[in-house]
């Protein structure tokens, strides 16, 4: 079959499509024709390569993905051939104090497809069943395969760890983003009063669209002071903050007393300055977020598959050209997700 494959850790030229062994299915596993999938922030970390990482090379990538189940392993019960499926891309050991009680996503052994196994991003792929989500009739591929990471992330981030209410405010850096689109149209539904961040007009006007009710540029502004000038100096109850260096420190200053901030990763860097007088004296909470729970990821997919949320696709191209997808997110072209389909279906 044909997929993308990195042959080592680096810049886009890293990455081909081609020739790689066709998938063997476990007994536990779907094999799924791939019709689209997503590519996100971790796709360009795990390209360039990260301090925690050890891959064998040539390495698949991809942890959004959806098609057709054409084999199942003898001991799937939930698919059979012709289902329509999505991937969720957290692994879990099922056996550990954590996934015991009941939170997968806290699992010791927690990995991700296409971060530390073999990914999604090729004609076919074996997944675990329990890594298949059932997509209904009327649900394109193009949306089917973009969802699952961002909006499940999302959806824990607001709804269960910061535990959002309704009334509250929340402001979302880089709404545009993957994560960040998802959030202004998580926060919106929450019935929350929703502040978002972007770099143009487009982006803002975007953002609006989405469910933003405040949106500010923040080239041309001090964001925190524009949150303190839109809020009576209160602040806002939750930000929603995945970028890290450069940002934390004013998001931060955008909080409100009691305030909460919660990240999902550190696309600019993960070691910033940060403002322990402030985090004590107002009494704040950071707070740490990763994937979704199976019970999550239903809820939110539900949503996604009514039509309430919905993916943003900046731009699908072929598998083939999938390096040129990975310069669209490091140049922070455009908002949404980029979309690859092997070239056969494209
Ligand atoms: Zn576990």
């Amino acid at each position: 079959m044909q997929a993308v494959k990195i042959t080592a850790h680096g810049g886009t030229d890293v990455i081909e499509y081609g020739e790689y062994p066709d998938p063997e299915v476990g007994r536990d596993e779907v094999l799924v024709a791939v019709k689209a999938g997503a590519l996100n922030h971790l796709d360009v970390w795990v390209r360039r390569g990260l301090p925690t990482l050890s891959l064998g090379m040539p390495h698949v990538p991809g942890s959004d993905a959806a098609g057709v189940v054409r084999e199942v392993g003898e001991d799937v019960t939930r698919f059979e051939p012709g289902d329509r499926v999505a991937v969720t891309a957290g692994v879990n050991c099922g056996d550990c104090e954590f996934c015991r009680h009941g939170d997968p996503t806290l699992c010791v052994n927690f990995h991700l497809l296409g971060e530390h196994v073999t990914g999604v991003h090729s004609e076919y792929a074996a997944v675990p069943e329990d890594n298949l989500i059932p997509v209904p009739d009327g649900v394109d591929w193009v949306t089917a395969g973009a969802s699952a990471l961002v909006f499940q992330t999302a959806w824990r981030m607001l709804i269960d760890r910061a535990d959002l209410e309704a009334g509250e405010s929340v402001l979302v850096l880089g709404a545009s983003g993957g994560v960040g689109h998802a959030a202004v149209q998580i926060a919106d539904y929450a019935g929350a009063e929703v502040y978002a961040t972007g770099s143009t007009p487009e982006k803002l006007e975007y953002a609006q669209k989405l469910g933003a009710d405040h949106v500010v540029n923040y080239e041309e502004r001090s964001f925190p002071q524009w949150v303190r000038e839109e809020t009576g100096k209160r602040g806002v109850d939750v930000v929603v903050d995945y970028i890290g260096a450069g940002t934390w420190q004013d998001s931060i200053k955008s909080l409100a007393k009691n305030g909460r901030l919660v990240t999902c990763g550190g696309t600019a860097g993960g070691n910033p300055q940060t403002d322990i007088p402030r985090i004590f004296w107002n009494q704040l909470r950071i707070i740490g977020s990763t994937m979704g729970t199976p019970g999550q990821v239903d809820d939110v997919m539900e949503l996604v598959w009514d039509g309430t949320f919905e993916p943003a696709i900046r731009k699908v191209l072929p598998m083939s050209e999938t390096a040129r997808g990975h310069e669209i997110i490091e140049g922070r072209e455009g908002f949404g997700k980029v979309v690859v389909r092997p070239d056969e279906v494209y």
